[in-house]
């Protein structure tokens, strides 16, 4: 008799026990949607009500343009926000590469996060978005919108508008730097440019192991516009941000590209998934219900070999995303184009919150 008491006593305890497990585990998942909620909350009021006066003389900024406005808020929120040249095209232009903290000449113990934009010349939104979004910053930080100031006060956002400045200019994917045959070996010149985004030095090798594998994601011919330069990092741009990263502890990176209305993350050169698909996928999916893109690991959009993101998490561990803007290359929609803008500064600020509790692991 008391054994079967015993036992019924068991069985009850279990029957307790397991709704309580589950709800433990559904706090945790909700624990970690928390920073977006909060992020998602805030920012559709804050949104609605202040936009940013960007006067560019067209759509987009000019490199002139952005220099001239990056430097003026420099000078005139100089407590929180900085900005630096990282390196020079080859054309000469300087690399901006601006960063928002508070106590911003000091290296504190924050978590850094990378925005870069325009790899390609000729994504224009790519650089507007992230122009927009430290405009925006500024602008709202000594009013006490509070996810800003949490933001500035608790990260290390460094942003780099224009990673390929020269491109922007000449209106081009590649860069403008001199090519002299495939693998330089030719005196005269043969074409102008290398795609930055395959550039980066992950992998380079598996491209003359496997070329059958890897034609359309890259190419060794110099007139293609995914040509992939003479060796890994063989461009200023590619050094200049090899150079940062190598000198910065990065947690999250974003990659702003143009166009297919796409979140993506590693791998780009093969379908394994990554180490840390979900982590990569639980961020990812809070990304794309901001922006209402489609998340995907990076090689179901095209297989690519030599990209940013790949490198990014490859080399350093960082969770890095590429974010394909838009429905088209460069809108001329100003409405588009401030949609995006919007949309992505909600991104970004979730993604500093997010950084926070990755860091604290
Ligand atoms: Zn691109």
């Amino acid at each position: 008799m008391r054994k079967r008491t015993i036992a019924l006593c068991i069985i009850l305890v279990g029957i307790l026990l397991v709704p309580s497990l589950s709800t433990a585990s559904l706090l945790r998942a909700q624990k970690n949607d928390l920073a977006f909620e909060t992020v998602r909350e805030q920012h559709l009021r804050d949104i609605q009500n202040h936009f940013p006066i960007i006067v560019p003389q067209g759509l987009y900024h000019t490199y002139d343009e952005m220099t001239i406005l990056l430097q003026g808020l420099a000078i005139n929120h100089s407590d929180i926000m900085s900005v630096v040249s990282i390196g020079k095209t080859f054309e000469g232009r300087d690399l901006w590469m601006v960063k928002l903290s508070d106590n911003v000449n000091q290296e504190e113990d924050e978590p850094d996060i990378l925005f870069m934009g325009a790899h390609h010349g000729d994504e224009k939104p790519s650089y507007e978005v992230l122009i927009f979004f430290i405009q925006f910053m500024v602008d709202n930080y000594y009013n006490g919108t509070e996810s800003v100031r949490e933001a500035i006060n608790n990260t290390e956002l460094f942003i780099m508008p224009m990673v390929n400045p020269d491109g922007v200019e000449a209106g081009t994917r590649k860069n403008c730097a001199p090519n002299h045959g495939p693998f330089g070996l030719q005196k005269k010149i043969t074409s102008i440019g290398v795609d930055l985004n395959r550039n980066y030095g992950y992998r380079w090798f598996l491209f003359f192991l496997c070329p059958w594998r890897y034609y359309k994601a890259t190419s060794v011919m110099d007139r293609t516009n995914v040509y992939r330069g003479e060796y890994p990092f063989s461009e200023n741009e590619t050094q200049a941000i090899k150079s940062f990263m190598e000198t910065h502890p990065i947690i999250i990176s974003l990659s702003y590209h143009t166009s297919g209305e796409l979140v993506l993350y590693p791998w780009g050169y093969t379908k394994n998934p990554p180490k840390d698909e979900e982590v990569f996928v639980s961020i990812g999916e809070n990304i794309s219900r901001l922006d209402n893109y489609t998340l995907s690991q990076s090689i179901y959009l095209y297989p690519t070999l030599g990209d940013d993101c790949d490198w990014a998490y490859g080399e350093y561990g960082i969770f890095s995303y590429t974010i394909e803007l838009g429905t088209v290359q460069a809108t001329s929609d100003p409405q588009d184009l401030l949609e995006m803008c919007t949309s992505h500064v909600n991104v970004n600020l979730y993604v500093c919150q997010r950084a926070q509790l990755l860091q604290k692991k």
